[in-house]
């Protein structure tokens, strides 16, 4: 089978004449009709690589291409309009290989296609589903949670929440928020609920639960799974209680990046 290739677009027309002529040139190709759906894809079928429209109902281009950059270095193509340059630029900055302006030949795509997977080849490819942090995997695809390299079993509920908080990295998330993600009932679920699973998750996952180095207390709102930066900084001023202050700042970026 050849390579793997993911469209996310909403145009009917565009999305379905993609598939076809990728597909006529070997490459095995789905397709997503919005972002939410495109991420979803993405982490179930594991693309070698996405072709990302930029505009989108719902979850917009920039911000499935942000989703997708947390969890792997999948090879990304964004297929922009004639007209939102400044859409390229932060595309570029945040992780996308290449780019295309519509309207575009299928041989001057084929050519990216190709030209951009030899790159992604080379660079020892971190496969979308597996997110690696700090010591801590989870391979979403099998549901297989790894601290230190010891495999963790994690009963359900707390996989969830362990996945919500990870996928969403460096976000910090109210009780409501893990409520409407992790328990499908979603309302009339006390909030004090997600406590008890933090606590049993930290019981399997830290090493000390009393000084959790992965999913943190933030004060007053909830719990975030720090990223690579926070944890750095936290291991500075020696586990500062994390406060809301670096819960904003970290929204700078996404508030530049959004239209
Ligand atoms: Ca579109």
């Amino acid at each position: 089978m050849g390579p793997k290739v993911l469209v996310i677009e909403d145009e009917e027309t565009m999305a379905e004449g993609l598939a076809y002529n990728l597909g006529k040139e070997g490459f095995e190709v789905s397709v997503a009709r919005d972002g939410e759906d495109g991420i979803h894809q993405a982490r179930e079928r594991r693309p070698d690589l996405v072709l990302l429209d930029l505009m989108l109902p719902r979850v917009s281009g920039l911000d499935v291409c942000r989703a997708l950059r947390q969890e792997s270095n999948v090879a990304v193509i964004m297929l922009t309009a004639r007209t939102s340059q400044v859409d390229k630029v932060v595309g570029l900055e945040l992780g996308a290989d290449d780019y295309l302006t519509k309207p575009f030949s299928l041989r001057e795509l084929i050519a990216r296609i190709r030209a951009v997977m030899r790159r992604a080849s080379g660079a020892g490819v971190r496969h979308l589903g597996l997110f690696e942090c700090r010591g801590l995997t989870m391979d979403f695809y099998a549901r297989l949670v790894k601290v230190r390299g010891r495999t963790v079993e994690l009963p359900p509920k707390e996989y969830d929440l362990l996945y919500t908080l990870a996928t969403q990295r460096g976000r910090t998330l109210s009780r409501e928020d893990l409520i409407r993600a992790v328990w499908s009932e979603g309302t009339g679920v006390d909030p004090r609920t997600v406590d008890v699973h933090v606590r049993g998750l930290r019981e399997r996952i830290e090493e000390d639960p009393a000084h959790p180095e992965f999913i943190r207390t933030v004060r007053g709102v909830g719990y975030r799974f720090d990223d690579e930066e926070m944890a750095q900084s936290s291991r500075g001023d020696a586990r500062a209680t994390a406060s809301g202050e670096a819960a904003s700042s970290l929204r700078v970026g996404r508030a530049a990046a959004d239209p």
